[in-house]
């Protein structure tokens, strides 16, 4: 070790793990991005939220105490409150409120936040239209558009018959040129805006490929025509190339699937890809977008998948909500469901109907098992 490096050492404060005011400062920083309503740590809307204008978090207007009907123009949360009390000289925790574009401080009531940078915005200083998913500078270097390889695209059949189908088909091609590129382009778009890398298959980081081992679960196995189609339609899909269908984004739904052409009962949509984790160390998740993967019954050896780095369509496709009455049945247009595919779980997403152009794609996040709270899906 150089002598520099004995000096600069001195000079550091040892930090203990166990300093109170370090663990709050900690936990401070986990809840700044969390989307879940801070009291009863449900899934929260926007429209009927307040956040605290230092650390971002967010509660129901009717998880307050007392109770609010209507935004206030300026709050802080309790937690806050507390840490400004116990750091009086530091104003490293307000940085965050301060516009990302004039650098003035942001009402909580007067926000846009940029999901890819991270920054708050005034709404008119976040982008020439209010409703973009992404602030102006965000937007302003978005790559180009992406030519797509029509070579892959002749996997796909021209036309689709209605009939009913026992086992998977393919999608139907998309006719139109312009279209064709114009909905591949909105998927890669959408991945954009979220910094989420485009990757169409399951992705082993955190746990090995071995512990997606289908002996621990008994899962229906995906075999002969069934087998075929879906093997043929990932070659395609793993150059972002998917079924009839265009990602688009409104403020209150965020980013949705619609059919640009009709689809048929049975076609395949697309694979659940992303990260997969072992599922006792994402109870405390707060992802929207966690998927059930494998169901051993013990949460060391149970998996999900959560799209955070890589993703692919499956992670723009919309939750039903179970509690609305009907809802399902006049919704749900899209099944997921695993199945044993060569002795590893993977979740299939098709069209459990005929899907008429026009209609939003929606599918169950229950169905997969794991009780997730859809009481928040629009
Ligand atoms: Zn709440
Ligand atoms: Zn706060
Ligand atoms: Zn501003
Ligand atoms: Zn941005």
């Amino acid at each position: 070790m150089s002598t520099q490096c004995i000096k600069e050492q001195s000079n550091t404060q040892p930090i203990s793990i166990f300093d109170p005011q370090e663990e709050k400062k900690i936990e401070l920083q986990k809840f700044k991005k969390s989307k879940v309503c801070a009291e009863c740590k449900s899934w929260i809307i926007r429209q009927k939220s307040v956040g605290c204008g230092i650390c971002e978090d967010v509660y129901h207007l009717s998880c307050m105490r007392p109770k609010l009907t209507r935004k206030p123009k300026k709050w802080t949360c309790t937690r806050c409150l507390e840490l400004k009390n116990t750091f009086p000289d530091t104003n490293e925790l307000e940085i965050d409120t301060l516009c990302g574009r004039c650098q003035k401080h942001v009402q909580c009531d007067d926000e846009e936040f940029c999901s890819k940078c991270s920054k708050v915005f005034h709404s008119k200083c976040y982008g020439p239209k209010k409703v973009a998913p992404i602030c102006i500078f965000c937007e302003q270097q978005k790559p180009p558009k992406i030519k797509q390889n029509k070579n892959l695209v002749q996997f796909l059949p021209l036309k689709i018959s209605l009939k009913n189908q026992n086992s998977f088909i393919l999608p139907c091609c998309i006719y139109d040129d312009t279209l064709r590129e114009r909905c591949f382009n909105s998927i890669q778009y959408a991945l954009y805006c979220q910094n989420i890398s485009f990757n169409d298959d399951l992705v082993y980081d955190s746990v090995q490929k071995q512990e997606n081992n289908v002996a621990l679960e008994k899962l229906e196995p995906l075999t002969g025509k069934d087998l075929e189609a879906f093997k043929k339609y990932k070659q395609v899909t793993k150059h972002g190339y998917y079924a009839p269908v265009i990602v688009e984004y409104n403020t209150d739904q965020g980013f949705y699937v619609k059919a640009v052409q009709p689809i048929a009962n049975n076609t395949l949509i697309c694979e659940y890809a992303g990260e997969v984790f072992r599922f006792a160390d994402q109870v405390y998740s707060t992802s929207d977008s966690m998927m059930s993967l494998l169901e051993t019954s013990f949460a060391a050896t149970s998996l999900v998948i959560i799209p955070q780095k890589y993703g692919n369509l499956a992670k723009y496709l919309s939750g039903i909500n179970n509690t609305k009455k009907n809802s399902k049945k006049q919704q749900q247009n899209v099944k997921s469901q695993r199945f044993n595919v060569e002795g590893e779980s993977r979740v299939i997403l098709y069209a459990c109907r005929d899907i008429r152009t026009g209609e939003v794609l929606y599918y169950d996040y229950n169905e997969g098992g794991f009780n997730y709270n859809t009481r928040f899906f629009v």
